[in-house]
């Protein structure tokens, strides 16, 4: 069977799309569905240090620049994820032929349920081929004017090329307002926005310990929107953690949860 492939995109950089490609992935990991993270984002590589595989000797950059197959770049990350990260040298950027990212996805596909791409901001050629290849492109955005018109230049692009947007992840949802900024996030782009990413140190934390945050701390607000957005793609139900196991989440944490839902 063939996996499904989503492109995790954004148009403007800074947004959450590393860190979405990371969580989801993992949380999919986690559902039990065979899942691949790739980074696509080839100039500005970071999948690979956000999940402790920085150190890689083969990576997509050897592959897309034909010294190396596919399976050779395949890693193993946590809960099973597999990692296909990307090299950091601007002499491996140069050497990539971001075509052959297509090969990469045939060749991935059948032993795969989902295939994430993480892309690149802008609209480069590397940067456009992984929404005409996805079966659905997934545009992450910040609830600031200038990420959303970024955001909606990559979908009009990606309908452009053929593809399609499969919806909106509104992350770093401030406190404030939010139902408000879920529905002008769906009215302005035109797509269902399929879950807030609440704004979380844990965030950033998990980061420098290498560790997707739904490893690290399960029970944080980011993390269990993580899960719930897998569990939806997944087309499973996902069971809210118990209240016990929250009991270090914090009055933020609390706060946050009250806001944006969840039991
Ligand atoms: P991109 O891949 O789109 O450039 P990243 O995933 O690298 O973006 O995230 C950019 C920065 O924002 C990182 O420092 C990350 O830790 C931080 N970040 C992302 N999402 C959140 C969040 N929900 N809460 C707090 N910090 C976040
Ligand atoms: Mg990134």
């Amino acid at each position: 069977m063939a996996a499904k492939v989503y492109t995790i995109a954004s148009g403007k950089g800074g947004t959450g799309k590393s860190t979405t490609t990371v969580n989801l992935g993992t949380s999919l990991a986690l559902l039990g569905r065979k899942t691949v993270v790739i980074d696509a984002d080839i100039g500005m590589a970071n999948l690979g240090l956000l999940l402790g595989l920085e150190r890689s000797p083969i990576t997509l950059h050897e592959v897309l620049s034909g010294k190396a197959e596919v399976s050779e770049a395949v890693y193993e990350g946590p809960a099973g994820v597999k990692v296909v990260p990307c090299g950091i040298s601007l002499q491996g950027f140069q050497n990539s032929d971001p075509e052959k990212l297509q090969e990469v996805m045939r060749t991935l596909s059948d032993e795969m349920d989902f295939m994430l791409f993480d892309a690149p901001a802008g609209i480069s050629k590397d940067g456009v081929i992984p929404l005409a290849i996805a079966d659905q492109v997934l545009l992450v955005v910040n609830p600031e004017l200038s990420s959303m018109a970024d955001a909606l230049k990559t979908k009009i692009l990606t309908e452009m090329l053929g593809g399609e947007v499969g919806g909106a992840i509104l992350n770093r949802a401030g406190m404030e307002r939010t139902e408000i900024n879920k529905q002008k996030v769906s009215d302005l782009l035109g797509v269902k926005v399929l879950e807030m990413i609440p704004e979380d140190p844990n965030v950033r934390r998990s980061a420098a310990f290498k560790t997707p945050i739904v490893i690290k701390t399960p029970n944080s607000p980011a993390a269990i929107a993580f899960q719930r957005l897998a569990a939806q793609l997944a087309g499973t139900e996902f069971v809210e953690p118990a209240d016990e196991s929250r009991a270090g989440e914090g009055f933020a944490g609390r706060l946050a949860r009250v806001l944006f839902g969840g039991k």
